[in-house]
């Protein structure tokens, strides 16, 4: 079945710039021919290094990770990959590629503009297939060109549940789309204290204190769920450009409502809106490579019987080590959160376990359009084209990409 829908999407694809036979060709460019799965680039890359091995690696490898482990010829990857939220660059929302590669556009796709109310135009297209019950996912680009992580659930009886809320720049377009829909939001899910996932709530908090702030930022942020590794040792490991907006968002968090903060919520912990329940996956764990991204803490959030991980930027460690504790049959989801953007995030071991039928890809256009690169000797740059391989391998239908616009999933 998957396969045949594979087949189909593929072919669609061939009438459109991504994909047909420039996709083709890069996955048979010798490097990855024979399909070495090249999720153990960062793995191999982290031995080589000389970092410590973790003792969940190799627990956490499936025999087809570790096939391709040993067909692996030694690629650098690197751990520590920049990719920032600043990314800036290329806005076309025209761009049809995304939605070409899942077959979304047709009878279910829109693209009617959000009305916000500086008069933004990002296009917004709904999928009305998922089976909700009356509940949606948004995926909000806003009027951003980098990439974010700013996702909105709200439940069938109007309850709204935010994961991060994405980059400070966007703190105004997602505050007014909450107030629009009546500025109260029930749970405020964090993923890891980068600046694409908190900012934009770190402005918001901040705003709200501030005299004459604007109107839009009278919202309730709701309960809010969050777990970061200590800041000593992100002082430790992370870049240093990525401290202040740590402390920022620690401080921030601080000063919130204390009965309605929950710092670190157990593995386990869960509460439901209406047709929605979250469940928290686990705590934050402090690995000393990339050391805020292996930190994120990931949720598994039930929408009328269908199931979506959401992922924040985790990397391939982290993956491991969730997929160890909570065992690859928790993490099956119908719908996943495509980590770290769609690259250097989980592994091709973590997608099988989780086995998706849908993907909703929280990148940039910049990032989306990677491809010639992500195998030549500059390793550290990007995977995109690596994460879409696995996604095709594993026969996902859709594919839902922030560059094109916002997304609701219904
Ligand atoms: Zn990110």
């Amino acid at each position: 079945m998957k396969k045949k829908a594979l087949a189909v999407a593929l072919l669609l694809s061939g009438t459109l710039a991504f994909h047909g036979q420039a996709f083709a060709d890069e996955y048979s460019n010798g490097t990855i021919q024979g399909e070495a799965l090249p999720n153990v680039v960062h793995g191999v890359n982290q031995q080589a290094s000389g970092s410590p091995k973790a003792p969940w690696q190799d627990a956490s490898l499936t025999q087809a990770a570790q096939a391709a482990n040993a067909g692996n010829t030694g690629n650098s990857g690197n751990g520590n990959n920049g990719t920032g939220s600043n990314a800036s660059v290329s806005n076309s929302s025209s761009n049809a590629v995304s939605s070409s590669e899942s077959s979304t556009q047709g009878a279910t796709t829109s693209n009617a503009p959000l009305n916000v109310q500086n008069g933004s135009t990002t296009p917004t297209y709904t999928d009305s297939t998922i089976g909700l019950g009356g509940a949606s996912i948004t995926m909000i680009k806003g009027e951003q060109s980098g990439q974010q992580i700013s996702i909105v659930i709200e439940s069938n009886d109007g309850s709204l549940i935010v994961v991060d809320g994405g980059l400070k720049t966007n703190a105004p377009y997602l505050a007014k789309y909450i107030k629009d829909r009546g500025g109260k939001v029930a749970a405020w899910l964090l993923t890891h204290p980068h600046e694409d996932h908190v900012g934009a709530l770190a402005v918001i908090l901040e705003q709200q204190k501030k005299e004459g702030h604007p109107d839009y930022y009278n919202i309730d942020p709701g309960q809010i769920y969050y777990g970061f590794a200590p800041l000593a040792f992100y002082e430790q490991y992370e870049p240093a450009h990525r401290i202040p907006m740590m402390k920022e968002i620690m401080e921030d968090l601080a000063q919130y409502d204390s009965a309605k903060r929950h710092e670190s919520s157990p593995a386990g912990t869960s509460f439901t809106y209406g047709n929605v329940a979250v469940e928290v996956l686990n705590t934050p764990y402090s690995i000393p490579i990339d050391s805020g991204n292996n930190s994120s803490v990931c949720y598994m959030i039930t929408i009328n019987g269908k199931k979506l991980l959401i992922t924040g930027d985790l990397p391939y460690e982290a993956a491991g080590k969730l997929m160890e504790e909570r065992g690859a049959d928790k993490l099956k989801a119908d719908i996943v959160q495509m980590a770290h953007h769609g690259q250097h995030g989980g592994s091709f071991a973590f997608y099988s376990a989780v086995n998706p039928r849908y993907a909703l890809w929280p990148s940039s256009q910049e990032l989306w359009n990677k491809r010639k690169d992500a195998f030549t000797e500059d390793q550290e740059s990007y995977t995109v084209a690596l994460t879409k391989f696995w996604m095709n391998k594993l026969g996902v239908e859709k594919n839902f990409v922030m560059a094109d616009g916002n997304w609701v999933l219904k």
